[in-house]
């Protein structure tokens, strides 16, 4: 009994959550927008090449749900016996522009344990972290559509990888490096960051370094709540929020010890497609600074619901521009992909 009044409780719960983000749905979320937005480009900024994918495949998938461009993070090696950054130039050979591949996801982690610690971060000096620079410059340089693999500063409680499942100083000498390698090359640095009061306080100090450089943060920060993203914005404005892996499914485990990590949903078994409404409130508060992505996935058709989650429980909440803007607008400017006067173009006719 008790654990059946606790399934009520939580699908109440549910209910009266996106009875109210429904209510408050900022967008026209009448059939003519659904219908808009689920005819938007989208451009997925926080992709992993998963080792089951093969680029064929991923194009065939972005054909079916209409994504003009995916921002490769960082791929997936698994038993490909290939390398990282060999395996996402593979996909941008088959894709062209809409793929640009990441640098730096493997080849770091690799510096990294060798060492059997986090020295390569933190020491003052390292060689080894000069030779990883200069590979990372050099594939950044020769590879113009290149961009940076997902960092992880603060992935305590929350990484599948053991090895990435601690706190380093967000401002330690190798992120301050890298972030000063991503202004040479006019590229975001995509940070995965749980918002624990050190690590803010350390990103502060590096956004502030130069406000050249930019930081995009994947998921969003993770474990936020809207309230700290939106002081956080104030303070900074060269700092953008990635929102994949903030929808349910995928949040559907975490979300159960942490409800804050699901921002928005698509069709459940008790709930219709919404969002919170403090976070569509904030999103239409800084419509410049938010973009979608799908992050890992274990099957095709988990990247299905991703992308179903996107289009049905997000962006209808959203004013129809604002819905553009993080549908892909944002990710043009941001990232520079190429191509984008051609999908607004597109979207128009
Ligand atoms: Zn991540």
């Amino acid at each position: 009994m008790r654990i059946l009044g606790g399934v009520l409780g939580a699908a109440l719960f549910w209910i009266s959550l996106h009875a109210v983000a429904a209510d408050v749905g900022l967008g026209a979320t009448g059939p003519e927008s659904a219908k808009l937005v689920r005819e938007l480009p989208l451009a997925d900024v926080h992709f992993h090449l998963m080792w089951f994918m093969s680029p064929e495949e991923l194009k065939a998938r972005m054909e079916k749900h209409n994504i003009r461009w995916v921002v490769g993070v960082g791929a997936i090696e698994g038993f490909t016996g290939k390398e990282s950054f060999e395996r996402d130039l593979e996909a941008k050979r088959l894709l062209g522009e809409r793929y640009m591949p990441a640098v730096g996801w493997m080849s770091i982690r690799r510096a990294d344990s060798d060492e059997g610690g986090a020295q390569i971060y933190t020491d003052p000096v390292n060689s080894r972290r000069d030779a990883l620079l200069k590979l990372l410059d050099e594939q950044l340089s020769a590879e113009p559509q290149a961009v940076f693999g997902e960092l992880h500063p603060n992935a305590e409680s929350s990484s599948a990888i053991v090895h990435l499942k601690r706190r380093l100083p967000t401002d330690a000498p190798l992120f301050v490096e890298l972030y000063q390698l991503a202004i040479k090359h006019k590229r975001p640095l995509p940070l995965h960051m749980q918002w624990h009061p050190d690590s803010v306080d350390r990103l502060g100090k590096l956004l502030q370094s130069d406000r050249r450089g930019t930081v995009v943060l994947a998921h969003c920060g993770k474990d936020t709540e809207a309230i700290q993203i939106r002081e956080f914005f104030q303070k900074h404005p060269n700092v953008f929020c990635d929102l994949s892996y903030r929808s349910r499914p995928q949040t559907s485990q975490e979300g159960m010890r942490d409800p804050a990590r699901t921002i928005y949903w698509g069709d459940g078994m008790f709930s219709t497609p919404g969002a919170k409404p403090e976070w569509i409130q904030l999103i239409e508060d800084f419509p410049d600074r938010f973009m979608v992505g799908v992050d890992d996935v274990h099957s095709w058709g988990i990247y299905d619901d991703v992308i179903e989650s996107i289009r049905t429980g997000l962006l209808p909440q959203l004013k129809p521009e604002t819905a553009e803007r993080v549908a892909y607008k944002n990710a043009v400017r941001v990232f520079r992909l190429l191509g984008g006067k051609d999908a607004a173009q597109v979207e128009r006719n």
